[in-house]
């Protein structure tokens, strides 16, 4: 930058001195070329005058209207011929007219025959008197063109080596023809010229020492003018390294480099915001998602480099959506920021602690040389978590769960850490009692069966591989059908059934179990419309609905949807909900859900009743007809008077709420019986029909009631 400066600014000063001097120089060469043409003039006009009156007119000279001799006409001599030979008289006139104009003056006489003009009078007499060697004007001689035209000549001619200013007239005869030539000068031209010469030396002298000083200078003056720019350079290179600049030089100037520090400051300011906006999670204050992957690479490239280990811990909350739902978004927030703070006092702040998506907080941990974080410290985070968060709107607890990866031994690269992390955290959320999972290998066998059963489910419900089967759900007492559970099967291609279990888990957690639902309603809704064009009663068909199913916000409108393209009446059918689906979603939307679903005239089913998340203190709030006993409670309660007693309480329980009390999964004739001697009003169970193709469902009702109303039965019946 400074060279460039100083290079524009020497051209500049060598253009002006340029131009100057130039001006000047050739101001001089007017004034020395209009002064040596009067002089030269002067000198011939002199001489014109000398010869005329010297030689009485016997040399005539021809003068223009300005009075400058043309030509000198020969035409007798005093005491000789009128040629042109060496003579006394023009020995006398050379003198005469050098004295007169203090120059000097020859005469040349022309040859023809040569074309040469040769000396034969002069000034320049040596001093003992002879003449000087012979010089002849030849053809390249400047004035020998004009003097062989009969025309004057003005200018320098060569004399001895060096030039002289002189005026060369043709001197003719009365004819006319050319006779030879005199010369006037004034001295030596090349006096003019050396003076001209040393002056455009100097002034390039002079110019080269004001150019160097001009550059000298003014490149010292620049680098420092430029130095507050260099500094203000160096702290933006800072700043765009990423580095923090807490002030910028030369900000307190009150020039534009004043403003270019202040405008820098201003840079910093908005990188600042934007590394927030970038960076930083609003409501927690810790990192977001997009720190939380950088401090992730950043671990496991120290990993590599440095050895330096790292705990990889994703965080969860069982229910954190019901507090949103139940709470508003306010109450949601305050939960996750005072998460962030006690994880931030428990782990300290080399913790790098992230919330990637509404509950997931990822936190990495620098961990000892050992590269093991013990399970104390894990149960540890569980339980300050797991304490209750003050709210305005009261007391809230969450249950935390959380994975863990050990960094590199369990990956080496973000994506896989992040993955196997996450594999970790599922496995937690699958285990009963386990609410922080370390990552192992056999966590990921799993996770990649399961990954490939997700794959083969979801072909299977593209290509209708899946088919329902129907179990009959019949009153005890007289075997009449009151209705058929639907249950999705799964062909295994082998003539075998791959069992809900081993998938309905898996759909849920995958989001398949959207379509494998639709699926399910549909098929179930379009057979029992069939059933009823053929007139076979079956009571209502009952369709298992999931947690993640009830999540939707367009539920209840796909119901009525499914309800009217098969035009089945809506009391033939009956949802099956779990106490489930109470865990993730806040009551309020459950309930208004259940009402809705209730207002179109669908029969409702709580079923497992007392298997999961039992709270009776909502029972009698909920618009269900039906309560399905789970199947854990009849198992073998006939045989065991305390279980018997426990069965009878929740049958009375399901009674005096109004509910129909269905008694799930009799196998034995015991447990038939017993649901007899309690008035339960329907049994589904293994005792009566296994589940069944919906092609055999009416044959197998029809020998249902046949063995019910045995008399062999009958007798037992009445007898307890
Ligand atoms: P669930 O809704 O409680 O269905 C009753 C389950 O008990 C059925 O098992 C049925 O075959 C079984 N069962 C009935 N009587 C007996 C018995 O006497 N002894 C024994 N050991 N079992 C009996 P399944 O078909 O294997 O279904 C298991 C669970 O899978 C269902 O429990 C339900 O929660 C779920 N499920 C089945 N189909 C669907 C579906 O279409 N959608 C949804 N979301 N879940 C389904
Ligand atoms: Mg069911
Ligand atoms: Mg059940």
């Amino acid at each position: 930058m400074v060279v460039r400066i100083s290079l524009i600014l020497g051209v500049a000063v060598l253009l002006s001195i340029g131009l100057v001097s130039g001006i000047s120089y050739f101001e001089i060469a007017r004034t020395t070329k209009e002064n040596s043409t009067i002089r030269i003039d002067r000198a011939a006009k002199t001489a014109a005058a000398v010869i005329r009156y010297g030689t009485d007119r016997a040399i005539d000279p021809t003068s223009d209207e300005n009075g400058k001799p043309q030509v000198l006409t020969l035409t007798a001599l005093y005491n000789g011929p009128a040629d042109l030979r060496p003579n006394a008289l023009f020995d006398e006139l050379v003198l005469a007219i050098g004295k007169s104009n203090q120059g000097a003056a020859n005469i040349f006489s022309y040859s023809e025959k040569t074309g040469l003009f040769d000396r034969i009078a002069t000034t320049f007499r040596k001093p003992d008197g002879s003449m000087p060697p012979p010089f002849a004007i030849k053809p390249g001689h400047p004035a020998y063109s004009n003097l062989v035209n009969g025309v004057p000549f003005i200018g320098n001619v060569p004399v001895q080596g060096r030039l002289r200013l002189a005026y060369l007239m043709p001197i003719v005869d009365g004819d006319r023809a050319l006779k030879g030539a005199a010369a006037v000068d004034v001295g030596w031209a090349d006096d003019l010229t050396v003076a001209q010469n040393r002056l455009s030396a100097r002034l390039f002298t002079a110019a080269a020492l004001v150019l160097f000083a001009v550059m000298l200078v003014g490149g010292i003056l620049l680098r420092h003018q430029m130095m507050p720019l260099r500094r203000l350079a160096a702290a933006a290179h800072r700043l765009a390294s990423g580095e923090p600049q807490a002030s910028f030089p030369c900000a307190d100037r009150p020039d534009e480099i004043g403003d270019l520090a202040h405008g820098l400051a201003r840079v910093t300011e908005l990188q600042e915001r934007l590394h927030k906006l970038a960076y930083v999670d609003p409501v927690t204050t810790g990192g977001n998602r997009t720190k939380y992957f950088a401090d992730l690479a950043d671990a496991l490239e120290r990993a590599a480099v440095d050895d330096k280990k790292t705990a990889l811990i994703q965080l969860d909350f069982i229910g954190f959506a019901k507090i949103n739902d139940t709470f508003g978004q306010k109450a949601g927030n305050r939960v996750l920021m005072q998460t962030y703070t006690r994880l931030r006092r428990l782990l300290g702040e080399s913790a790098n602690i992230s919330r990637i998506s509404a509950d997931d907080f990822c936190i990495l941990l620098p961990l000892d040389e050992s590269g093991e974080l013990s399970a104390d410290y894990a149960a540890n985070i569980i339980d300050v978590l797991s304490a209750p968060f003050q709210l305005d709107e009261g007391e809230i607890r969450v249950d935390p769960l959380i994975g863990i990866a050990l960094l590199p031994q369990d990956a080496h690269d973000a994506e896989t850490a992040h993955r196997v992390a996450g594999i970790a955290l599922r496995a937690a959320k699958d285990a009963a009692h386990q609410q922080h999972m370390f990552f192992s290998a056999p966590l990921n066998d799993r996770v990649q069966s399961e990954m490939l059963l997700e794959t083969r489910l979801r072909t299977a419900l593209a290509t209708g591989q899946l088919e329902l089967h129907y179990q009959p759900q019949v009153n005890p007492a007289n075997g009449d059908l009151i209705g058929l559970e639907a249950l999705i099967r799964w062909p295994d291609g082998q003539g075998n059934w791959i069992p809900p279990c081993d998938f309905i888990s898996l759909a849920e957690k995958t989001g398949l179990i959207i379509d494998l639902g639709h699926y399910v309603l549909d098929e179930a809704c379009r057979q029992a419309a069939h059933w009823l064009t053929t007139g076979f009663e079956f009571g209502h068909v009952s369709v298992n609905v999931s947690p993640i199913e009830f999540q939707q916000p367009n539920f209840a409108s796909n119901v009525r949807k499914v309800l009217e393209r098969y035009q089945l009446p809506s009391h033939t059918l009956c949802l099956e909900v779990t106490e489930n689906v109470f865990v993730d979603t806040s009551e309020r939307l459950v309930l208004d859900l259940l009402f809705e679903l209730q207002s179109m005239g669908v029969l409702l089913s709580l079923d497992d009743f007392g298997s999961g998340y039992s709270s009776l203190s909502y029972l009698h709030k909920l618009p269900f007809q039906e309560l399905k006993i789970d199947r854990a409670f009849l198992q073998d309660a006939d045989l065991y008077p305390q279980k018997k007693q426990l069965y009878q309480a929740i049958v009375g329980l399901g009674k005096s709420l109004g509910l129909r009390v269905v008694a799930e999964g009799a196998e034995t004739e015991g447990e038939y019986l017993l649901t007899v001697g309690l008035e339960c009003d329907s049994l589904q169970g293994y005792f009566c029909a296994r589940p069944l193709p919906a092609k055999d469902i009416p044959d197998c009702c029809l020998s249902i009631g046949e063995a019910l109303n045995s008399d062999r039965l009958q007798s037992i019946r009445k007898r307890a």
